[in-house]
Parts: structure tokens; C-alpha cells; sequence
């Protein structure tokens, strides 16, 4: 028996720690800024859904000449004036990937980055508000889904450029979508982890949509690129993922390899999992911390 109920009794901790500090943004009260232990050009954007496991997190670095928001969170309240309040460089704006967890904000901006894969994904999600995923908030403050964003398809190893030796490149990690991609900061070390690898389980599940690009939704697929990725993570120092604890030290990377081999070569060895009441989510393989929930269908 692995640990995976004490590691979720854990993240509860301390998303319930993070709940309750005060909500410090005067511009958007849904949200709790709190700056980075190590790199003081950062701001961690927590924004607290009242429901386990699906508070989020974004982040904004901010530059010597431009700053990076990545991830737009569920879309409650007025992101950008947030944005605005911590920075007065220009600013850019990147999804992780297209879930509305990560892309519900984008209808503030008039650009936002999404990775190629997930394009139609998102686009097609643009295209029908009513599907969107709703935050618990006032009504008036809903950011509307909106399809007015231009929105800016980029590719494994594209760099978002903040200053004179300040680059956080894209390392493409599919699974969780086939777009869905990881952010390294290459002056702080700090890799922006997205929903790919986090300290609750990486969800790779049939209840996701196939509609694009099926292939780069599997376990394998997840896999292959975080082994071929491996020198390029040399230099990460920490991870700081979509949801869950921050600042997790890079040796989950490996233990997130050893799970996913384990699904594919052990697939018998896997877990019931009942912390969600979903029929998609019954099946977890841990290693170590790391923590994978997937799906049959989903494994290559
Ligand atoms: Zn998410």
C-alpha cells in the first residue's frame, strides 16, 4: 500500500493554510498574492475555489522589461486589474493548457499564448461559453469567456523573453492534453509545472476529450517526453505546479518517471482510488511522491 491518502491529506493542509490567509489583492478579492521565497521577481497568484483539489495557482514574473502571467485561473474577478496593480511593464500571457481551471481569465487580455496542441481545444471552448467551468463567485464578478482574445499558438522550445538574459522556455509535456506544457525560468531555476507534474495526481483520464491530437493524451506520450526532457531539467531547482503545494524539490521529476513506468510495464500494481467521486477517477500508480490517476484507454 502506498501513501497517496496521506500525500492528499497533506496538499489539503496546505491548501487550507494557503485558504486562509487574507485575501491581499484590493483589486480582485478572490485572490492571494504572496511573493517567492527565492526569486524576488515573482508573484504567486492563489485564487481559492472552495473545492478540494481545484484552487489554483498563478504566476507572474516580472522582468527587467517585460513581465509573464501564466495561467488565467477559473476567470473570478478582475484579473488583469490585479495584474496591472504589481506591474507596469508590458505584459505577456501564456496558458499552460486549455482547461478553464488555467484559461478562464484569458477574456480579460487581448492576447494570450496557448501551446499549439491545444488550440483547437481552447478555440472551440471559446466558442461556447455555456460549457465554461464556473467559479464559485458573484455573478458580477464572472469574467466572460470570450472570443475576442487573439490568441497566439506556440511550440516546444519557444522562449518567452522578459530582459537581457531572462527567458522562461517551453518544454512540451503531453498527457494530461496534448499541448499541455511545463515553463522553465532559466535564471531562477524555477520550473512552472503547469497540471503536469504536481504534488496531487496527474490526471490522465478518458472523462478528457480526444477530439484533437488523441496521441499526445496517453501516459506513453507523457513519458517519452519527460525522459527525452531530461537535460534540459538539469537545472531546475524547484517546481512550482498549477495547484497543490509549491516549491517541490526536482527529484519528484525522476519519481514521476519510475510511476509512469510502472503504469506501463505494472499496470495490475495500481491503487483504488476514491478521493473523487468520479467513475473516470478510480484507478492511481504512485512512486515515491509522485501520483498518476489514469485511465485503461489512456495508457499508450
Ligand atoms: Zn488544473
Amino acid at each position: 500500500m502506498s501513501e497517496w491518502k496521506k500525500y492528499m491529506a497533506e496538499n489539503d493542509v496546505f491548501a487550507d493554510s494557503v485558504a486562509a490567509l487574507p485575501h491581499n489583492c484590493a483589486a480582485n478579492p478572490y485572490l492571494t498574492v504572496l511573493p517567492d521565497e527565492d526569486d524576488p521577481r515573482v508573484r504567486h497568484l492563489f485564487y481559492d475555489a472552495r473545492i478540494p483539489g481545484a484552487s489554483t495557482w498563478m504566476h507572474l514574473i516580472i522582468g527587467s522589461e517585460r513581465a509573464l502571467l501564466i495561467d488565467t485561473g477559473m476567470g473570478a474577478g478582475d484579473l488583469k486589474g490585479a495584474v496591472e496593480a504589481l506591474t507596469d511593464k508590458p505584459v505577456d500571457v501564456v496558458n499552460t493548457h486549455f482547461h478553464g481551471d488555467h484559461t478562464g481569465g484569458n477574456g480579460q487580455f487581448a492576447r494570450v499564448f496557448c501551446p499549439e496542441y491545444d488550440l483547437p481545444y481552447l478555440k472551440s471552448q471559446m466558442s461556447h461559453p455555456e460549457m465554461r467551468m464556473r467559479p464559485l463567485c458573484d455573478e458580477k464578478d464572472l469574467v466572460p469567456i470570450s472570443d475576442q482574445t487573439e490568441v497566439m499558438p506556440f511550440s516546444d522550445g519557444y522562449r518567452f523573453k522578459l530582459g537581457d538574459g531572462e527567458e522562461l522556455e517551453v518544454i512540451h509535456t503531453p498527457g494530461h492534453t496534448p499541448g499541455g506544457c511545463m515553463l522553465l525560468d532559466h535564471k531562477s531555476g524555477i520550473l512552472y509545472s503547469g497540471d503536469a507534474v504536481l504534488s496531487t495526481p496527474t490526471l490522465i483520464i478518458d472523462r478528457f476529450p480526444n477530439t484533437w491530437y488523441p496521441e499526445g493524451l496517453t501516459v506513453t506520450a507523457f513519458r517519452d517526453s519527460l525522459v527525452r526532457n531530461l537535460p534540459r531539467l538539469d537545472k531546475v531547482k524547484k517546481l512550482c505546479p498549477g495547484h497543490g503545494k509549491q516549491g517541490i524539490d526536482p527529484g519528484y521529476l525522476h519519481e514521476m518517471i519510475d510511476c509512469l513506468n510502472c503504469i506501463i510495464e505494472h499496470p495490475e500494481r495500481h491503487e483504488t482510488y476514491d478521493y473523487v467521486d468520479d467513475p473516470s477517477q478510480r484507478q492511481i500508480m504512485c512512486a515515491g511522491r509522485a501520483m498518476v490517476v489514469y485511465s485503461d484507454s489512456r495508457i499508450r
